[in-house]
């Protein structure tokens, strides 16, 4: 074995994780897994671990965010650390990591949105759904942001997980929003709006759909809403019944039975209503300063070369008056200075998780990608575990080659005199767990709430400073 193999106690291997979603998180639990001494540096720019499970699972999943109880497991692992506020690019650059680390995994997600490509996309009033859940999730990215709930209808497009998200936060009674946290102006703001009618549409059909049965079926189960689906929708089309006699699918059989049974619900005449709308697509928003409509057109399916069901314009179109359109057509990853990009898919390209060498070349020996940045904005959290270890694995193999033997990695405190030169305000992971049990004490006098969030990164680092500075 060559005397600078890393992993040992004397010569611990150092690896960087950039982002600390769930994909980050399941990286470094793997790397904790084979009985080498890694030393795990997880970094992410804002204060906050957890990446979309705190800014982007919807507030009334608390089920689903429960899942970070397993992430402060693998933080307090004793060679692991969290540098928080941190931003790769501003506070330190791709090629500090390449010296300070043996290994650098981005774990960065697909930070944007997909575009619609129609005719005043970007007026006032039409928003990505990227935008709305960062808004009602606290994220500090989306804090200055408005939304224009007044009007009564607002139309969502798209027919995934995040559509249905966006859909059940503007449907659902202002009394079930308080026993969740949600963003406290995004509580008050969906409780004044006067949103009464949802429209979601999908360019394909329902058998065609990307979300879940879980969803749609939380869709349908909420109180004080009709859901409405035109039963015609449900009668497929040719290619449609094809593929679902040849490929079978339990997600989109129980879909297809929860619209059968919704399509079939005699109206309750709710307040509140959400239509799914299938076969639809919008073609152009219409209004000068601020969305007033949205024109809409008709498809029909057939089924493409590549074998795939696609929708095609038929001339039957109709325009939805609306003040409010959200597009839920999919995240986008975005570049990272210095590594390669496969712009159409919006990932790093990569084998099995090794950064490959881009159209620019370049050597990436040492660096890796897990998550959505590896392999696009698909799956639910748990996806992320195998995806991780996957990438791991490839770092344990090129470890195990001696591709990553260096003798001159410098020891973590030198990294962190780095940090601390350049960061005055780092956040620790015993930091973070200040500010979590602040944001639940705050959450207090608010009898159901779980957590009232910061919203904003200097109210976040003056709590925790505050409560330091009171013990101290
Ligand atoms: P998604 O599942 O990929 O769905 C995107 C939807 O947008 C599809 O219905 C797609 O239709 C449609 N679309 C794409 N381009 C379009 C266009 N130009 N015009 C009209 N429609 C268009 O994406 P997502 O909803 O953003 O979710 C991302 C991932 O996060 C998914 O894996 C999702 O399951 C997951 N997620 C999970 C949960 C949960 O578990 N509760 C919650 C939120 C998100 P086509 O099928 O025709 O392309």
């Amino acid at each position: 074995m060559s005397e600078h193999r890393p992993g040992t106690q004397d010569h611990p291997l150092r690896v960087a994780v950039v982002g600390s979603g769930p994909a980050g998180f399941y990286a470094a639990e793997h790397l904790q897994s084979r009985g080498d001494v890694v030393q795990v540096d997880m970094f992410d720019r804002l204060p906050t671990p957890f990446g979309l499970v705190r800014g982007g699972v919807a507030p009334d999943h608390q089920k689903i965010k429960s899942v970070t109880k397993a992430y402060d497991r693998i933080a307090a692992h004793p060679e692991f650390r969290f540098y928080g506020n941190v931003e790769l690019g501003r506070d330190v650059a791709r090629e500090d990591l390449l010296a300070y680390y043996h290994a650098v995994i981005y774990a960065v997600g697909a930070r944007t949105d997909r575009r619609m490509g129609i005719p005043r996309e970007h007026l006032p009033g039409s928003h990505s759904a990227t935008e709305f859940v960062g808004w009602y999730n606290a994220h500090p990215d989306f804090r200055s942001l408005s939304f224009d709930l007044s009007g009564p209808t607002a139309v969502v497009v798209g027919n995934g997980n995040v559509a249905m998200d966006v859909a059940r936060i503007l449907a659902s009674p202002a009394e079930a929003l308080a026993a969740t946290d949600i963003a406290d102006d995004a509580l008050a703001e969906l409780e004044a709006g006067g949103v009464r009618e949802i429209v979601v549409l999908g360019r394909r059909g329902p058998a065609e759909a990307a979300f879940t049965a879980k969803e749609l079926g939380e869709l349908a189960a909420l109180p004080g809403v009709d859901v409405i689906v035109d039963p015609a929708a449900l009668d497929l089309p040719d290619v449609s019944r094809e593929e679902v006699e040849a490929t079978p699918d339990r997600n989109r059989d129980k879909n297809l039975a929860t619209l059968r049974e919704i399509a079939e619900r005699p109206r309750e005449g709710h307040p509140t209503r959400i239509v799914l709308d299938f076969l639809a697509s919008p073609v152009e928003i219409l209004g000068d300063a601020h969305v007033a409509g949205v024109r809409v057109v008709r498809n029909e399916l057939y089924r493409g070369d590549d074998g795939r069901v696609r929708p095609r314009a038929t001339d039957d179109e109709r325009i939805i008056d609306t003040n409010l359109v959200f597009r839920a057509i999919g995240y986008q990853g975005v570049p990272l200075m210095g590594l390669p990009f496969d712009a159409w898919e919006g990932v790093i390209p990569n084998d099995a998780g090794r950064v490959l060498a881009g159209d620019g070349g370049g050597d990436h020996r040492g660096e890796y990608v897990t998550g959505w940045i590896k392999r696009g904005p698909t799956g639910i959290i748990g996806t992320n575990k195998p995806d991780a270890h996957e990438t791991v694995d490839s770092l344990f193999e090129d470890l195990d080659a001696g591709l990553l033997d260096r003798g001159d990695v410098p020891g973590r405190e030198v990294l962190e005199r780095l940090l601390s030169q350049r960061r005055r305000d780092l956040v620790s992971y015993e930091d973070w767990q200040i500010l979590d049990a602040i944001e639940q004490r705050r959450a207090d006098d608010h009898d159901e709430r779980p957590r009232r969030k910061f919203g904003e990164i200097r109210d976040m680092l003056a709590a925790i400073s505050e409560h330091k500075d009171g013990e101290g």
